[in-house]
């Protein structure tokens, strides 16, 4: 496998604990439906971060060959990525 292959591999599974993070630390919900994620009303992202450095710290499975700042950084990914308001998915059935 070429590195840059591999690369690309290592930040798409970084995305996804990322991801897994935030859901841990209850800052998003996936929609059980359609598996979009979506941020918790009102929830604090410094929880995600507060999680993700003890996981790291703590040398955790789910951080595992991964430093804190790719892990912070991946966090900080998966925030933007997820929806502020619901599942998109389910807003957009909702109104047809
Ligand atoms: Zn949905």
């Amino acid at each position: 496998m070429g590195s840059a292959k591999r690369m690309m591999m290592e930040q798409h599974k970084a995305h996804e604990i990322g991801m897994d993070i935030c859901e841990r630390a209850r800052i998003v919900e996936r929609c059980p439906v359609h598996e979009e994620c979506y941020l918790v009303n009102g929830a604090d992202e410094r929880e995600a971060y507060m999680l993700g450095s003890i996981l790291v710290r703590d040398g955790d499975a789910l951080v595992a060959g991964f430093d804190r700042q790719t892990i912070l950084d991946s966090i900080k990914a998966a925030i933007a990525d997820a929806g502020s308001d619901g599942c998109a998915l389910c807003a957009k059935n909702a109104d047809d």
